[in-house]
């Protein structure tokens, strides 16, 4: 392990899982560098969130692939180097495949797999060379579960998984981690909107939607909560996690025990 302070990028952390985790590290005494493609201004509650923590926002589009290389470039001037990558952003479609448009199956893998991708080739050489790093990439239960609608969203996420098991391989004997968090459905504020949504529709109350519609493949009936997501991202991240490479790590309900 190296001295001095650590650094930690945490792609798509203006909300949600991605904010959390940003959190957590902060609290570890990280420097944090987070990200979205929003202007500054509109991330504003985010950054207060942090109180007098070390950190930086860094806009870039991840849809973009030499947006998604040049941000870790960006971070590293920042703070002078990067320890631990967190590839986070992520977004749904749900459509039918023969309704699918192909401009969103292209965006849903470019914002959650090619970033991925990208920040990883720009991230790993740097980690390799400090012989510590960290990398985690937030896939999802549909990384190694279908479900219906979602072609766009599986075909990705399982890839995620299939990028994490194959850099970490190329990484396994020079002190860098590379694992996949899949969590099952996580309490987030674009969750929660569902939940009202959904419970108009059906007709039914929150509490019938939550249990009988949203967490039905849930065996818990309860959602994650992103802070649960956080402190796995952190332990994977402890010396005593160091042989912890190459994993899909489910936290998810027992979601994908059935
Ligand atoms: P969220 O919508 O609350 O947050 C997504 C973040 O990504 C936001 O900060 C947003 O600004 C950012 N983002 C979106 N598009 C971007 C782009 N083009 N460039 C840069 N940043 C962009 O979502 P969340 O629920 O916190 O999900 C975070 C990750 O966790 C995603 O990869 C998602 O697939 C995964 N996940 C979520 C759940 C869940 O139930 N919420 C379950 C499993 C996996």
């Amino acid at each position: 392990m190296q001295n001095g302070r650590r650094v930690v990028l945490v792609t798509g952390s203006t909300s949600g899982i991605g904010l959390s985790i940003a959190q957590k590290f902060a609290r570890l005494g990280y420097a944090v560098a987070l990200n979205s493609f929003e202007a500054e201004a509109e991330v504003a509650d985010a950054l207060v969130s942090f109180g007098n923590a070390e950190v930086r926002y860094f806009k870039a589009d991840l849809a973009d692939p030499r947006a998604a290389f040049d941000l870790v470039g960006q971070v590293i001037e920042a703070f002078g180097h990067l320890d631990v990558l967190v590839n986070n952003a992520g977004i749904q479609k749900v459509a039918a495949i023969e309704d699918f448009p192909p401009d969103d199956w292209d965006r849903v893998r470019a914002i959650s797999l090619d970033s991925a991708f990208h920040t990883i080739r720009a991230a790993l050489p740097g980690m390799v060379e400090r012989r510590w790093g960290r990398i985690i990439n937030i896939a999802s239960a549909h990384g190694l579960r279908a479900s219906p609608f979602k072609s766009a969203y599986v075909a990705t996420k399982h890839g995620v998984v299939g990028l994490t098991k194959t850099v970490a391989l190329e990484a396994a004997e020079k002190g860098v981690t590379v694992n996949a968090i899949c969590p099952g459905y996580v309490w987030t504020p674009l969750v929660a909107k569902q939940v009202a949504d959904q419970a108009r529709v059906h007709r039914m109350s929150e509490d019938d939607v939550i249990r009988n519609v949203m967490l039905a493949p849930q065996p818990t009936r309860r959602f994650v909560q992103p802070e649960e997501i956080a402190e796995l991202a952190a332990y994977l991240c402890g010396d005593m996690a160091r042989s912890i490479t190459g994993s899909a790590i489910s936290i998810d309900g027992g979601w994908t025990a059935k």
